[in-house]
This record gives structure tokens, sequence and C-alpha cells, in this order.
């Protein structure tokens, strides 16, 4: 059986090391790292999330600030929010939580946040700095980032000879996912809907990185033995047997099956999910060190 990689685990260790630089950064007399949450609107599960972060955000010594917009408000407004938090000294990230209400482009508001303060990393800034291999400056998104880290946990920093294979192409995981392999050394090939023969193509992979959106999608064999299997999906379904009306989360890989031949793989819950948020605050605290002019830390 496969060795699970245990990401609460990892995410809590990204968490006290936060805490540590953070806490290092002010007895060297510099800032306090600031983290500004902005959310249009009432979404529950945008809520959850959103409390979820500002609530590591301080457990990490952060100064965190959330502002809370109602659905109403108009492009030019949040756009405003934006330019001021981008002037604010005090504040090192800035994040807007997607989905926005219709009447707003999200493309715009995403490009106004200062680059050196996007610390979701959807700048074009900070992709176009990933793509080019500027690791020291960019902002990586933090699922990816967060991903990366538990690839190295397993098979070091140095992927060189591997090959890998990332199921999904979005913006936010598959292609900074892709780059991040890239950057590692490893042969990427990224799959998606179009592409002929994913499980043959999946056979291949020592590294495979599932994130579709598809509930256990990725079988058991589909997967290379030995391999690393990364499952980014989070999906909610149907759990009778838990009782009328219930559901469980599940990932994109069929995970009994695929353990089986893996050689480490992600369970969902608890494995790349509790990564996310830690990356975000790890990449707010590099911005506060960047900020002061200090070395960026690394993870
Ligand atoms: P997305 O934007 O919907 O992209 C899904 C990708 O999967 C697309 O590139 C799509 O291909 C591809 N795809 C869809 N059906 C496929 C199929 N049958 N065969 C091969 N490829 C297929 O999703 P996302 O934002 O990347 O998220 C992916 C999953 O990760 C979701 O379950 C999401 O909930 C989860 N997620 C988790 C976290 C976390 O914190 N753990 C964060 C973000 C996302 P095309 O491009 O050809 O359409």
């Amino acid at each position: 059986m496969a060795e699970v990689i245990d990401g609460k685990s990892v995410a809590e260790d990204v968490v006290q090391k936060v805490k540590a630089l953070t806490l290092e950064l002010s007895a060297k007399g510099a800032t306090r790292p600031g983290l500004a949450v902005v959310i249009v609107g009432e979404d529950p599960a945008s809520q959850v999330y959103v409390a979820s972060k500002s609530r590591t955000a301080k457990e990490c010594g952060f100064h965190s600030l959330q502002h809370t917009l109602p659905a109403e408000t108009t492009e030019a407004e949040l756009l405003k929010t934006i330019g001021d938090l981008n002037a604010d000294p005090s504040v090192h990230g800035i994040l807007v939580q997607l989905p926005l209400p219709g009447h707003i482009d999200a493309g715009k508001v995403i490009q106004t946040i200062a680059p050196e303060k996007d610390v979701d990393g959807f700048h074009f800034i900070n992709v176009g700095k990933l793509g080019t291999g500027e690791l020291e400056t960019a902002f990586v998104p933090c699922t990816p980032a967060g991903s990366m880290l538990l690839i190295e946990r397993v098979r070091g920093k140095d992927l060189s000879g591997l090959n890998a294979v990332v199921v999904g192409r979005s913006n936010i995981v598959g292609k900074p996912m892709a780059n991040l392999l890239l950057a590692a050394n490893c042969t990427v090939t990224i799959a998606h809907s179009r592409t002929k023969d994913l499980p043959a193509l999946a056979r291949t992979a020592d590294i495979l990185v599932a994130a579709v959106g598809r509930p256990e999608m990725v079988k058991g064999d589909w997967v290379k033995p030995g391999a690393t299997v990364i499952d980014v999906g989070i999906n909610r379904i149907p759990a009778p047997e838990k009782g009328e009306g219930k559901s469980r989360l599940v990932g994109d890989v069929a995970y009994a099956e695929a353990a089986k031949a893996a050689g480490a793989i992600t369970p969902v819950p608890g494995g790349v999910g509790p990564m996310t948020i830690a990356m975000l605050m790890a990449n707010t605290v590099a911005s506060a060190y960047l900020a002061a002019g200090l070395k960026r830390p690394s993870f």
C-alpha cells in the first residue's frame, strides 16, 4: 500500500514556520506582515473560506484585515478599495475572494492588484515570472505551490529524470503546477478534456497530478506502480450510506484502488486541501520580507 501524504501535518509545519518568521521580522524591527482579504456578496462557501483565511492569518501573528463589501458594490468601488490597499504599507498581501458577482470583471480586478502584493499569484506579472522561471520573486498560486511541497516531501527538490502528467489545464491549478514541475526538471505533459487515451498517458507518470473536478475519475489501473499521486480535486458526492441527504468529499482519484498501485498518495480530505491556506500565509510572509528588503524565506 502507498505511503499516505499527510497534507494536514505539512500544512501545520508551514504555518509554524510562518509564525516563527513573523516573530523574527518584528525582532528585526521591521513591519508585521499584513493580509487583506476582500469579499463581495454573501456566497456562503466564500464566507467560510474567507473566515478560515482570516483566522489562520491571525494565528500567524499577521495584521489581518477583512473587507466585506455588499453584493451591489460597483466595479469602480471595488477597484478603489484595491487601489487603497495597494497604497497601504501595512498590507503585504491582497486577496480577492472569487467568484465575484457577474457585474464585476474579475480579470480587471485581479490585474489591478499590485503584483508585489498578489499573494494568490494570478497577476500576469507573477504568471509570467513563473513561466520564465523567475521563482525567486514570483508569487505562485497557493494550491499548486502546496502540491509541490507535498511532492518534495516524497521525491526531494530535484525531480530530474521523472515523468510528470498533470491532468487539468486551469490557470489556477493545472498550468502553474506544470510550470513548477518543469522548473524542478521533470518531463511534463499536460492533459485535458481533449487528450486521447488518458489512462495510457497517466500510466507513464512517475508523478501524477489530478486537477479535474470529476469525482474519482482517475482509476487504479491508470497509476504506474510506485508513482506519486497528488489529488487536487474536491468533489462533494451523495452518501446515502451515511443517512438520507448526506454527502461526502472525494477527490478526482479513486483513492482505494489508486493507493494499491501508488508509492505515495494524497488523501481527500487531508491532502492538498489544507496546503492552500498555509501557502497563502507563506506567500504573505515572503511578501513582507521582500518589502523590508530582506531575503525571501523558502519553504
Ligand atoms: P477547472 O478550471 O474546471 O479545470 C478543470 C480541468 O480539467 C480543465 O482543464 C478540463 O479540461 C479538465 N478536464 C475536465 N474533464 C476532463 C476529462 N474528462 N478528462 C481530462 N481532463 C478533463 O478546475 P480547477 O479550478 O483546476 O480545479 C480542479 C479541481 O481541483 C476541482 O475539483 C476543484 O474543486 C479542486 N481545487 C482544489 C483546491 C484545493 O485547495 N485543494 C483549489 C483549487 C481547485 P479543458 O480545459 O479541456 O476543459
